[in-house]
């Protein structure tokens, strides 16, 4: 930054305070001044207000954070008398900004700044500079809020550098993984936390991006298929009239995604955005589309609404974050219920508070789907093959019985004590070897039987003696034919035994996601119906599942016959 300090011989010392003090009292060098820096400035004596020599200014320069603090005055016209057609800036900086706020009530409404953002060492740097001039020109700080964050390394967590070949490029970056993926892989980062950048991370991304999209695919999908249209008043809160269990869920969901995320934004903390936007989409896709399937097969136009005010909402709420999947999603499946003409035209969701209470609930739901799959795959049980029974302990969801039988894929779901676990009590030996000494090989084999009782304040009594709880350690297994999987005050246990009519049931299962595999594979329309033959070995599974099947794979006839592999055709 120049000196502004002109020390005459004379023994005044001359300060000139404004471009056009500069001007009235140079001697000569305007015509060539480009910017008010070295060397041009160098060029421009200035006459002494005491005895009229000429005088030249002292050549060293101040701490260049002296001239990035006075940003906020200096950018904006401050304390500017008039107005400069086309902006304040000169030199390098004409045309780059317009801003020239003269009046100094109009400066002052956008004077502190709302929001300023840049790395760490700027505290001590460009957010402290800032700060300094403020207080000293106008007694207040220049900024409302400051969001400052960590590094940018490479996303093995090293420096980037051009000589160790680790450094990204930006266009080569906007090119290979995108403005969206890469704003998102910024947004989703705790700003306390070193960001780890790279193409690596910018592919999980691109996967959660997809999950969207494919949402959006479905709706598009099925919409087509029954050539259903959206409706603008959705938008606003979504379908009205009667809605399912299930539908009134996915409003409320979509309500607590807005009222979450703008919470989020409000905190300038993008990454609780991106937090709460993920796990929406989970919802969306995972609970809602998938426990939805068969009425989107049958063309229900209320889920059908519900599922388009929910993703309407979404991409509202994620455009600041991913603006043009964003747009693009917009423009192709908002726009044409005649919404405005842009996603960032039309202004942040209003769809109200969400009933908590439901959201909870459904969430409860979800923790034991969650559980009962955990508890399936402890015990080495495929998803596909159906179970006689599960029991829940910690969470009576009676109302989602059929849910969850549905979903975990069993013929009976019981709400109350699990009893089909067993503790397993060994000796806290560090603690209880010096205690106990001689007497301790005794409790060892009593624990290890089973001979032992357990004691109201969680301690164990055995062979006569009153173990506390940190005296042992207590672990809860499933007894034999049960899995169980526990979490935070839910115990879920599954009957692990099949049975042959269960073994037929998922053989069932089997040729379902074989012969819809089939029908992908071979490119059939979601609404083709077909004919199959299937090979010997599916006899038993035709004979008493055979309608069923035919009815999920859209057969009009379902056969067994002399084929290797399943044969289909459309019917
Ligand atoms: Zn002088």
């Amino acid at each position: 930054m120049r000196v502004r300090f002109y020390p005459c011989a004379c023994g005044h010392l001359n300060v000139i305070g404004s471009k056009r003090e500069l001007e009235e009292r140079a001697v000569e060098g305007l015509d060539q001044l480009e910017e008010l820096r070295r060397p041009w400035i160098d060029r421009v004596p200035v006459r002494c207000e005491a005895c009229g020599d000429a005088v030249q200014r002292i050549l060293e320069v101040g701490d260049v954070w002296l001239d990035a603090g006075i940003v906020p005055f200096s950018t904006l016209g401050w304390q500017n008398d008039e107005v400069v057609p086309g902006g304040y800036g000169t030199g390098a900086a004409r045309g780059l900004t317009g801003a020239d706020l003269p009046d100094e009530a109009y400066w002052e409404t956008w004077f502190p700044a709302d929001w300023v953002s840049e790395m760490r060492e700027q505290i001590r740097l460009w957010f402290y500079s800032q700060l300094f001039m403020s207080v000293v020109l106008t007694g207040g700080s220049p900024f409302r809020r400051v969001l400052g964050y960590e590094k940018m390394l490479d996303e093995s967590g090293r420096e980037m550098h051009g000589s160790w070949g680790n450094m990204i490029d930006a266009d080569d970056a906007f090119a290979r993984m995108g403005a969206d993926v890469m704003r998102w892989q910024y947004c989703a980062q705790p700003p306390n936390q070193n960001l780890l950048f790279g193409f690596g991370p910018a592919e999980e991304i691109k996967g959660k991006i997809l999950r969207l999209w494919n949402s959006v695919r479905f709706l598009v999908l099925y919409g087509n298929v029954d050539d259903w249209r959206p409706r603008l008043a959705d938008l606003a809160t979504g379908p009205d009239g009667e809605l399912g269990a299930l539908d009134r869920w996915m409003v409320e969901r979509t309500r607590a995604l807005v009222s979450e995320a703008r919470q989020a934004y409000e905190d300038t903390l993008t990454v609780n955005v991106i937090r709460a936007f993920e796990a929406f989409v989970d919802d969306l896709s995972n609970w809602y589309i998938r426990r939805s399937r068969r009425r989107f097969w049958d063309g229900d136009e209320t889920a059908l609404r519900t599922l388009w005010f929910a993703l309407a909402t979404a991409i509202r709420v994620i455009g600041p974050v991913m603006p043009f999947l964003a747009e693009e999603l917009w423009q192709r499946v908002v726009r044409v219920a005649g919404a405005p003409s842009s996603v960032f035209l039309a202004g942040w969701p209003e769809p109200g508070d969400p009933d908590e209470a439901l959201l909870e609930e459904i969430a409860a739901v979800r923790r034991v789907v969650e559980l009962g799959r955990q508890a399936r795959a402890v015990a080495n049980q495929r998803q596909r093959q159906p179970l006689r029974k599960l029991v829940v302990q910690g969470a009576s969801l009676p109302a989602h019985e059929a849910e969850l039988r549905d979903e975990l894929r069993v013929k009976e779901v019981e709400f109350g004590p699990v009893d089909a676990t067993e503790l397993r009590v060994k000796p806290n030996l560090p603690v209880l070897g010096p205690k106990l000494g001689a007497a301790l090989g005794d409790i060892r084999r009593a624990l290890a039987a089973g001979e032992f009782e357990q004691l109201p304040d969680g301690g164990i009594r055995v062979s006569g003696h009153d173990l506390g709880a940190d005296e042992v350690l207590i672990e809860t297994v499933g007894r034999d034919g049960w899995a169980v999987a526990s979490d935070d005050g839910v115990t879920v246990a599954v009957e692990t035994a099949v049975d042959p009519e269960l073994e037929l049931e998922g053989r069932a299962y089997d040729l379902i996601h074989e012969l819809n595999t089939l029908r992908r594979d071979r490119g059939f329309e979601l609404t083709d119906r077909v004919k199959i033959v299937v090979p010997e070995r599916w006899r038993e599974v035709v004979h008493r599942h055979g309608e069923w099947v035919a009815g999920e794979v859209l057969a009009t006839e379902l056969t067994v016959g002399v084929v290797g592999e399943p044969q289909i055709e459309l019917a």
